[in-house]
């Protein structure tokens, strides 16, 4: 069992005592008295706090941090056993020392004394490191355990990149006995979720995002409801998105919306891989060289497009030609064999929401004329998808070289972003982020080149109805909006990933729901 704990921090008793209701309700499954919290930690408050605390008939952790390991105040070795020792006799369940002070003679009797008046309470021994990984994690956790048999090993550093996050994976796999092991911070949120897939003793949430007692705690309400905490077991497969950033994406919210709905013993999760080709490759080879993981697939975000691409032609088994073509992958599919398949939903959302909203195939927009406003990323997955179609596409780029090259690349037409005055199209697609909130007053197309015989598709998605599409819906076009994209292509990655088709009302829900928020 890996135990979700709730780190309670309180400036006196009250503050504790307000919390705990809150969080058993939540659904903690132990707490932690951090009583390093306490402005005036003394015996006799931290006895009230525990025996409060031991009504509500969770697993008590007693911890009053070193202020050199991350802990609220400076108070002296001495004084923090004996805030530990009052602790022990009030009833917690496991007393947290750091191993270093353990490994003082007087801390180390004073405590074992103690345990030994208790027996049913067991001693927790940790290291933190706030600033990087471990020199040497597998060393440390022997030294814990050769040192102190008995004792939970807790082992806690901040990753600096999310490839640090894979040695805590690797302690917990190889592990034999009980072992608290995760990383803090963002890169190294991910692996206080996967702590209970590995089998770590525990793992911490936080009550909700203010009271987060460490770098990275997932607030408990999102661990138990977006990533499903109480359905997490060793089998679990693991799916997310590399990206950087990665913390407003939507496609947690959907794909493990997903999972629930069909039931499907898989996670979804945010990793964020920062900026650079290297570490995207690194943390691939980290996931192919773990098959114990069950990372099953990705999707990939900015700025790991291309690296995805590239990866996938030197160590894949698959890529869709039209990925190739485009020069741009967002789905990546890993096999049980470890080699891994490369595919692109963003032109496939797009052409289907088009081709959806008219109400017609795809072999339909066969010489139907579309103007494509820009010449980005998004543009060139919309521009693939229509000429693969048969569409007569026409680019129209603010930077001439851009708009040329990738009209040339399409073998389409390209003409300037200011003869757009001149603009014959059946469809017109903005693939600019001109009116993307906050600037929702722009557009890149005057209302007057609408007509009721037009459809119009704005790959912008917030807002959901842009200038564009208001003033095209009022000259009678049909709309598009960028949701339907979003809400296709990530559909079309879901089959990908699962071989089944989501339920759409499912997907469209989390979105709809997620973009009004906003
Ligand atoms: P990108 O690669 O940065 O390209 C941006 C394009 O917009 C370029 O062609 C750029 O022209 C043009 N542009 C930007 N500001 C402009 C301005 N003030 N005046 C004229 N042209 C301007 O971005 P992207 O990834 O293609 O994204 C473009 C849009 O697509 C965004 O709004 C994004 O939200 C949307 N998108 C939607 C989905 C979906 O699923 N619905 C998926 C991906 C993207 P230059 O070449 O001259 O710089």
């Amino acid at each position: 069992m890996t135990y979700l704990a709730v780190s309670i921090c309180g400036q006196d008793i009250s503050d504790f005592e307000a919390r705990f209701q809150p969080a058993l309700t939540a659904g903690a499954e132990m707490l932690e008295l951090r009583l390093d919290c306490l402005a005036e930690p003394n015996t006799e408050a931290v006895t009230k706090i525990t025996s409060a605390a031991r009504r509500f008939q969770l697993p008590l952790i007693a911890t009053c941090r070193d202020g050199a390991q991350g802990g609220q105040g400076n108070w002296n070795l001495k004084h923090r056993t004996q805030i530990l020792v009052a602790a022990i006799e009030a009833g917690a369940d496991f007393v947290d020392c750091e191993f270093s002070n353990f490994t003082h003679p007087a801390t180390r009797q004073i405590l074992l004394d103690a345990l030994h008046r208790n027996p049913r309470c067991r001693l927790i021994l940790s290291a933190h490191d706030f600033d990087k990984p471990f020199d040497d994690i597998e060393l440390l956790y022997e030294s814990i355990i050769s040192f102190c048999p008995q004792a939970i090993p807790k082992l806690v550093y901040t990753a600096r990149h999310i490839n640090d996050c894979f040695a805590a994976f690797d302690l917990l796999h190889n592990k034999e006995q009980d072992a608290i092991v995760f990383s803090m911070g963002a890169m190294g949120q991910v692996s206080r979720i996967l702590a209970k897939k590995l089998g770590s003793f525990l793992t911490f949430a936080a009550l909700d995002e203010q009271q987060a007692s460490a770098p990275g705690q997932v607030p408990i309400a999102q661990m138990k409801g977006l990533y499903r905490w109480d359905t997490i077991n060793a089998e679990t497969e693991i799916f997310g998105i590399l990206g950087d950033p990665v913390g407003h994406s939507l496609s947690p919210a959907i794909h493990n919306a997903g999972f629930a709905k069909d039931a499907i013993n898989a996670i979804y999760l945010p990793f964020w891989v920062q900026n650079d080709k290297a570490g995207f490759d690194g943390f691939m080879e980290h996931v192919l060289g773990r098959p114990w993981m069950g990372f099953r697939g990705f999707s990939v975000t900015i700025p790991h497009k291309t690296d995805a691409l590239n990866f996938a032609g030197t160590k894949g088994d698959y890529v869709e030609p039209l990925a190739a073509t485009i020069g741009a992958v967002n789905t990546l599919k890993v096999g049980f064999n470890s080699l891994v398949s490369a595919f692109n939903t963003d032109y496939a959302g797009a052409m289907d929401a088009l081709t959806h909203t008219l109400g017609i195939d795809r072999h339909q927009l066969h010489r139907r004329k579309v103007a494509v406003i820009g010449a980005g990323g998004a543009a060139r997955a919309v521009v693939a998808g229509l000429v693969d179609a048969g569409a007569e596409v026409t680019v129209y780029n603010r930077t001439h070289a851009k708009g040329q090259t990738l009209a040339d690349e399409f073998r389409c037409r390209y003409a300037r972003l200011d003869s757009l005055d001149e603009l014959q199209a059946d469809i017109v697609v903005n693939c600019t982020s001109i009116g993307m909130s906050p600037h929702v007053d722009a557009t890149p197309l005057s209302a007057k080149f609408f007509t009721s015989d037009m459809a119009a598709f704005d790959t912008i998605y917030t807002p959901l109805k842009t200038r564009f599409l208001h003033e095209a819906a009022a000259a009678g076009a049909k709309c598009v909006n960028g949701a339907e994209m979003f809400i296709r292509q990530a559909m079309a990655q879901y089959r990908i990933f699962t071989g089944h088709k989501p339920d759409e009302k499912t997907i469209r829900k989390v979105v709809f729901d997620k973009l009004e928020a906003r």
